[in-house]
């Protein structure tokens, strides 16, 4: 089994989904990382402590490292991830940040804002100029690219060159457009934060975060934020994020083609009076010519598409953003957002298209 991709050729991330963060290649080793329920260990080894460090933890820990080209640590949400990051930022110092950023993260920045912990400069992840500006004296550049649920597309290359000129780090939430479609440390963020909720874990059955430092030492100061602000993952939920990483290129795959020809069709529909579809990954966002009322209507009427909050898993979901309170008045009162399955094209969209005809 392949494990470590040589200069010359690296191994194609289609291999290294179902290759990393597997035990050594040695006869009766098991195939799969074990699960290892402990939070203690025998005294003297290199692991003593779950909160520190863990097996099954670190096999996670390898796959997704390995996934983003930097060294990663787990957390047991991608909240608790977003929360380990900015605890780094120091007193008073400035952070950039999308309007609409995930709900979590613009309410957690606002709330840090708001007691002076820092201060924050809010703008839109597809305005480079603005962001270029906003970075001047900055501490870090918050990016998340597409954004949840406006689907912005920051151009990352040229935001991290004008944060970096500036001083300032820049963390990219790439939990929208996964490793299969961007990898943000190759492109110069210093830090890459997932909620592996989603697309990495895959189906909807647990709650856990990464971040991925492309140096080590930076790695080393999240993995402390960690262990100070208690945020491990358990080894049960180490062991199905892993396991649903195994398909994440084959899921990704099937999901975008998914979600780019139902974006074309919705484009069409004479219910729908607008799309946003940024033209690849898994995830697109409607608005209804019937506004809020029909946009409930609509999640009322779907029978294979599921009417739920979350994103990234098998199955295809969708929502009104703005049905909680917390999320950003930037977002259209009657935006729903999709996240697209692995299900049958025709049956996702036959089911759209009778949901969507019961709202006009
Ligand atoms: C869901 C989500 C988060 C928060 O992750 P949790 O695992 O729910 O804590 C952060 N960023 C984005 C883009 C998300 O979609």
């Amino acid at each position: 089994m392949p494990s470590t991709p040589s200069p010359e050729r690296p191994l194609s991330v289609e291999t290294v989904v179902v290759s990393a963060g597997r035990p050594p290649v040695l006869p009766g080793q098991p195939l799969n990382a074990p699960i290892v329920p402990s939070s203690a260990f025998h005294a003297g080894g290199d692991v003593e402590y779950a909160r520190e460090q863990a097996p099954t933890t670190s096999a996670l820990e390898a796959a997704i490292g390995a996934l983003e080209h930097g060294t990663a640590v787990a957390f047991s949400s991608g909240m608790a991830a977003a929360n380990a990051a900015m605890d780094l930022v120091p007193m008073g110092a400035v952070v950039v940040a999308p309007s609409a950023a995930y709900t979590g993260v613009a309410v957690r920045l606002r709330e840090l804002a708001a007691i002076g912990r820092i201060e924050l400069r809010i703008i839109e992840a597809d305005d480079t100029a603005a962001i270029a500006a906003a970075c001047t004296g900055a501490h870090l550049l918050w990016l998340e690219s597409p954004t949840n649920p406006m689907l912005q597309v920051a151009d990352l290359p040229a935001c991290i060159a004008a944060a970096h000129a500036a001083g300032a780090q820049v963390l990219v939430d790439n939990t929208f457009a996964t490793p299969i479609l961007q990898t943000p440390l190759d492109l110069g963020a210093d830090i890459v934060m997932h909620s592996v909720t989603k697309a990495l874990g895959g189906h909807s059955d647990l709650l856990m975060g990464a971040l991925v430092a492309r140096d080590a030492d930076l790695a080393e100061e999240l993995r402390i934020r960690r262990v100070l602000l208690g945020a491990a993952p358990g080894a049960f939920d180490c062991y199905l994020a892993l396991r649903g990483i195994r398909t994440l290129a084959l899921r990704v795959e099937r999901a975008q083609s998914n979600a780019s020809a139902i974006a074309a069709r919705l484009a069409e529909h004479p219910a729908v009076s607008r799309v946003r579809y940024p033209g690849f990954g898994t995830m697109a966002a409607i608005e209804l010519v019937g506004g809020i009322a029909a946009a409930d209507t609509l999640c009322g009427s779907v029978q294979v598409w599921t009417y739920a909050t979350s994103l990234g898993g098998v199955e295809s979901l969708l929502e009104r953003r703005r049905r909680w309170p917390l999320e950003s008045a930037t977002v259209p009162e009657s935006l729903v957002r999709l996240s697209f399955g692995i299900e049958g094209l025709e049956d996702l969209w036959a089911d759209l298209d009778q949901a969507l005809r019961t709202t006009t």
